[in-house]
């Protein structure tokens, strides 16, 4: 089935003009019918639009229109909803922003639709991406496609289950602390996050402006290379992506691993760390040393600390990020009888209890008496923990480790309580923090039940090239990316 396709294997076959991009549309739509009602990746999609464009991409495509100028050319690809797409609702998976409808498309999307995709559907998220497991939504649960008493991880779950669930090709993610790379584990897709500034994020609605990033999240890491390619590149709309060239990512991709050095960190092996997590990955170590990598143990001596500072970072970072939903300016209101009770009224009945615990803690840490306790010491600190990767880079060219401690938990299991739900982020955070790129891929199976394991590979800044490659080499010598849930399958 269609649906079922590799971004790299449609391309090819809509090229031979086997099939049409509305026949791909179709069979992604039939399967959102056939699943999503149980595994609810979408808030919404619509589908008529889809097909319109699927038949503007079919009639290029007669015209010979494919080929290197347009990689994407025909292919639906789905987005997390907190990206702009212009006429699409933007809802952040929030109350807050009401009926708002985006009048412009974020940078990606613009890219994305140059390429020649189909872009389409609204994907669910915690709620303005913060949380583990898509348990923070104001649009209900996203379920594990392998397992649908379980979350599928978050911030951007639904973009994991689209793709693990094949109701589209490929979807886009965001990453602030791990949501690329955490669900795509917990589902058993490939999740990358790139190096802060190689994505704009014009379009993407902030949450903690230093730390996110827009991902590809794909069922292969030929597929990654390629959306990363699309997305990529620098953008005078956000003065912090990065002037660097854009390289062909796909090109990179079958260059030799022999030789090249992994290191593993000794600090990310210890406690909490679930014992078949930890032999999966032992055996995705062995794997490498087969292909030819050298294995060396590392430090990154700062670890300890990753969880405190970005729960300080990015609480601060969201507390003023999220002052602008006033119920003046967007979306919902709710009416008061002064700007000061309409504000608090709005907000109070627009956020949900995490999203406003945030809030809360972020206000705390940036106030005048504590700002230099808690906001500027995190700051030094995240310098550390960056310190120790690019210190730890002069000796390794990636370094690897589980992407998420545990396989996917129960709905219900952690959201009582936060403290356990952020732990669960202490694999993913750190790359965040240090601004450099990782990607999370398959790399095994818990027995009972059955649940995808997923391998993180951290990179250089700017080196996802390399990390890609890394990434590939392992992939190609194993066979879980081939794995399908037996839902809708
Ligand atoms: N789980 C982390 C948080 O809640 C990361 C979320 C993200 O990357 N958007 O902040």
């Amino acid at each position: 089935m269609l649906n079922q396709l590799t971004i790299s294997e449609l391309t090819a076959r809509l090229a031979r003009r086997e099939v049409s991009s509305r026949e791909a549309v179709q069979s992604c739509l039939d399967q959102i019918a056939r699943v999503d009602g149980q595994i609810h990746a979408f808030i919404s999609h619509d589908a008529a639009d889809a097909l319109a464009q699927a038949d503007a991409a079919d009639q290029l495509l007669a015209q010979g229109g494919g080929g290197a100028s347009r990689p994407l050319l025909g292919v639906p690809i789905a987005v997390k909803d907190v990206l702009a797409v212009k006429g699409q609702p933007l809802n952040c998976a929030s109350k807050i922003l009401g009926n708002f409808i985006s009048p412009y498309d974020a940078t990606v999307i613009e890219k994305l639709k140059a390429a020649g995709a189909v872009v389409f559907g609204r994907l669910n998220m915690d709620e303005f991406a913060m949380g583990s497991s898509t348990e923070n939504s104001a649009f209900g649960l996203t379920r594990n496609p392998w397992d649908v008493t379980r979350i599928p991880g978050g911030s951007s779950g639904g973009s994991a289950a689209a793709v693990t669930a094949d109701e589209c090709i490929a979807s886009l993610g965001t990453d602030t602390g791990g949501s690329v790379r955490q669900p795509a584990a917990l589902c058993g897709c490939v999740g990358l996050k790139p190096t802060y500034g190689r994505v704009s994020r014009y379009g993407l609605v902030a949450y903690a402006s230093s730390l996110d990033q827009i991902g590809p999240m794909t069922k292969d890491v030929r597929d990654a290379a390629t959306l990363l390619g699309v997305i990529s590149g620098v953008d005078q709309r956000d003065s912090t992506s990065v002037p660097e060239p854009v390289p062909n990512y796909v090109a990179a991709l079958d260059g030799k691993i022999k030789g090249l050095k992994l290191g593993l960190p000794k600090e990310y092996m210890v406690g909490g760390l679930d014992a078949e997590v930890k032999a999966a990955v032992d055996a995705a170590v062995k794997q490498y040393e087969k292909l030819g990598a050298e294995i060396v143990e590392i430090s990154l001596p700062h670890t300890d600390y990753a969880i405190a500072t970005y729960y300080i970072i990015a609480t601060a970072e969201a507390s003023a990020n999220l002052a602008r939903f006033d119920g003046i300016r967007y979306g919902a209101r709710v009416e008061g009888n002064d700007p000061i009770e309409l504000y608090s009224k709005t907000r109070g009945a627009g956020f949900g209890a995490e999203v406003k615990r945030r809030i809360i803690l972020g206000t705390y840490v940036l106030s005048s008496g504590y700002y230099d306790a808690y906001y500027l010491r995190a700051q030094k600190v995240r310098t550390l923990i960056r310190n120790d990767f690019l210190k730890a880079y002069e000796t390794v060219d990636a370094i690897i480790t589980p992407t998420t401690p545990t396989a996917a938990f129960k709905a219900g299991e952690k959201s009582d309580d936060p403290l356990q739900m952020y732990l669960s982020d202490i694999f993913t955070i750190s790359c965040n923090l240090a601004g450099i790129c990782g990607v999370s891929l398959p790399c095994g199976f818990t027995q009972n039940p059955k649940l995808p394991i997923g391998l993180q590979l951290l990179g250089k800044p700017f080196g996802e090239e390399t990390l890609l490659k890394i990434a590939h080499a392992y992939e190609q010598s194993t066979t879980w990316h081939r794995e399908k849930p037996t839902l809708g399958h």
